[in-house]
């Protein structure tokens, strides 16, 4: 039940929010009281636009170009480098000989688990998003009705993973009808919802969102994205009291991303305040090859002595699962360092 200091917003709140968040560099840069200078390497103008909302920017420290919220959101002249290796689509998901894309808007490419694609757009332009390329125009909403038949007819699948773009940017009546539709098939157990508004717009959490997930058949769970321990805040804690209070399990899953979260101390600290607010920590993932991204990337060497010592210093259920996603993997793939030290003790031995 909904207690009273609990309070989730009204509708109107993350509308008139989003309205309002910054869509020019210019004027994030001007808010923030960032010179605009060469020096800094901002891209005015960036392919993939710049979007912020206002309590987003509230969290990042005025003057500090480095500042790892912002440089989670600005657009820089490096991400129009190209770096072999990096690709538009390095998980292959356009790739229908992978098994992917026989139903627009629908990627099943893990047993019992289907991944729905429900709308493009997102609240925030994260600049490493590797989904920053992908062809939403040929998995249009509008299809839903197409992935849900297909849902029908697969009685294997357990789980609905609701994607997008960030499927809480449908309205409360999008929502509703759409864990209604899937909670109506009856094979299907949990709905699970990835997305980072709770983090990066949390007035979403509305009175209406709240009661369609305390009522739905399925046992919901929303995996939340959440980089930096500065992403918190009360609002934060707010709206996830809210989303526990409707019986949602809340986990997080982050990138690990250099520049922004490559050391332990902050990537410890983050798992600590995401309990503190009622959330375990699910998946650090490696960060994919995407073009324009090769400046957040780090390879196994780096990422090892960061995991090892987040392994050294959190309770085993404050440690996220370091993985990376690899094309035609049935699972995530654990990112496995103990197992390399068994492998050369065993090739010394
Ligand atoms: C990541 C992912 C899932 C979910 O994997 P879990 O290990 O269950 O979190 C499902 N489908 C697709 C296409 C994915 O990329
Ligand atoms: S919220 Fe997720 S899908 Fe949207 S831009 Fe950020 S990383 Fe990409």
């Amino acid at each position: 039940m909904i207690t009273p200091n609990h309070n989730p917003w009204h509708p109107n709140d993350w509308q008139s929010e989003l309205k309002q968040a910054f869509r020019q560099p210019k004027a994030l840069l001007a808010y923030l009281n960032i010179p605009n200078d060469a020096a800094n390497g901002i891209d005015l103008q960036p392919d993939f636009a710049l979007l912020v909302p206002r309590g987003y920017a509230q969290r990042i420290e005025q003057g500090n170009i480095q500042d790892p919220l912002l440089r989670q959101v600005l657009s820089l002249q490096s991400e129009n480098e190209r770096t072999p290796g990096f690709v538009v689509d390095p998980l292959q998901e356009g790739n229908a000989e992978l098994g992917y894309g026989q139903t627009p808007g629908l990627l099943h490419k893990y047993q019992g688990r289907v991944l729905m694609i429900t709308t493009p757009a997102c609240a925030i332009n994260c600049r490493y998003c590797f989904r920053r390329h992908f062809p939403y125009t040929d998995h249009k909403p509008k299809d839903q009705h197409l992935a849900l038949k297909a849902i029908a007819q697969d009685t294997s699948i357990r789980e609905v993973i609701l994607s997008g773009g960030d499927p809480l940017l449908m309205n409360d009546d999008g929502i509703a009808a759409l864990i209604r539709d899937i909670d109506a098939l009856a094979h299907v157990r949990r709905i699970r919802i990835h997305s980072r508004l709770p983090i990066v717009l949390p007035e979403r959490v509305t009175t209406d969102l709240v009661t369609t997930l305390a009522s739905a058949r399925c046992k919901i769970t929303m995996v939340i994205h959440s980089n930096h321990p500065n992403e918190l805040n009360e609002t934060t804690q707010r709206a996830l009291a809210c989303l526990r209070e409707a019986g949602v399990t809340l986990l997080n899953q982050s990138v690990l991303l250099k520049g922004i979260n490559n050391d332990a101390p902050t990537l410890i600290h983050l798992s600590e305040l995401l309990f503190d607010q009622g959330v375990l920590p699910y998946y650090l993932h490696m960060p994919d090859r995407v073009v324009g991204t090769a400046h957040f990337y780090l390879d196994d060497l780096e990422a090892q002595p960061i995991y090892e010592a987040m392994r050294e210093q959190l309770p085993g259920y404050l440690l996220p699962r370091l993985v990376r996603e690899l094309p035609g993997g049935i699972a995530k793939t654990p990112v496995n360092f103990a197992q390399k030290q068994v492998l050369s003790f065993q090739a010394s031995a």
